[in-house]
Order: structure tokens, then sequence, then C-alpha cells
């Protein structure tokens, strides 16, 4: 990991405020930062399946503050059309749980999920969805915007100029 921008602001705020002040005075700011973290990581996994030639798309599923699945798009290596990220993603945390919910997860992924893997999302139970990118041609929200249980969170547009940078500079190369 080459970057380190996103270690805890509280350590450089240089304020001499204990850390537990900026805890409580501002919680939405600290999901902020976690989600910007967790969104680094699968900005990873996307640019190790940019390295192998697969459309570069990244994913992790994060479990009370903890990575339990890391996953990237692997659908030339599988030759499999489903093999997207958040599919990959979704079956390694079910795996490390040992049960097929994801309740108490959320799932990061870079761009925004097609409509199969928002199925696949829904069918998870996953409490929170958390993307990139937004996927102007085959998005979810594009073609079944309800697919998705009411009472899962999404949160779009975390490190979207990042995500789609590298997604452009895929299919810049491949021209
Ligand atoms: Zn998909």
């Amino acid at each position: 990991m080459s970057r380190n921008d996103y270690s805890p602001c509280v350590e450089e705020s240089g304020t001499g405020l204990s850390n537990s002040f900026w805890r409580k005075r501002d919680a939405s700011m600290t999901t902020i930062l976690n989600d910007e973290y967790y969104m680094r990581h699968a900005l990873n996994e996307a640019r190790m399946a940019f390295d192998k030639g697969e459309v570069p798309i990244g994913a992790v599923v994060v479990c009370r503050d903890r990575i339990i699945a890391r996953a990237h798009n692997l659908t030339e290596t599988l030759n499999d059309v489903t093999a997207h990220a958040e599919m990959q993603a979704v079956t390694a945390a079910t795996n490390f749980l040992g049960g097929k919910y994801l309740t108490d997860c959320t799932l990061y992924v870079t761009l925004e999920p097609c409509p199969m893997c928002a199925g696949g999302l829904l069918w998870s139970q996953v409490s929170k969805i958390v993307y990139g990118a937004k996927d102007e041609r085959k998005g979810y929200s594009l073609f079944s915007p309800t697919i998705l249980h009411p009472k899962t969170t999404i949160v779009s547009g975390v490190l979207e100029d990042e995500c789609s940078a590298l997604l452009k500079e895929f299919f810049r190369q491949r021209r």
C-alpha cells in the first residue's frame, strides 16, 4: 500500500483535543472517513483486476470494522460472465462467516452494481452498499432501482473520481 492518507485524522489534528472529543462530536465525519478508507481497499482490488487485464472493478465486505472479504472482477480469468467483483465478494464473505446472510455487513464496490449483482445483494440481505463511480450504462438504478431491500442503506460517489479514472484508463489502453 503506497498511500497513507486515510490514517486517522485525529492523530494530526493538532488541536490538542482528545480523540474521544472528535468521535463524539462528529460521527458522520467518522463514517465518511471509514467509507473512503474501505473504498481504497476496494480500489486496490480493482487495480489487481487491471493488472490481470480484467475490467478493473474491486470490492470488499466489511463486518464490524473488519474486512472479511476482498475480491475483484474475474470474468476473463474464469471465463464466466457472472464473476463480477460483488458476486465474488459475497461468496467469499459468506464462506468466511459460515452463513449465507450478510445482515451486519457493508459491501464496498468501485462501480455501481449491475442488476445481477444488485439481485445477489438483495438475497444476501447486506445492510449497506457503498459504491464509487456511477455506471451510466449498466447500473442497477437504470433498470431496477427498487430491487434492493428498502432497509439497505446505499451510499454512492465515494472516491468516485479515482474509481472512474481507473476504468477510463483501462478502456483507453484497450482502444
Ligand atoms: Zn454485476
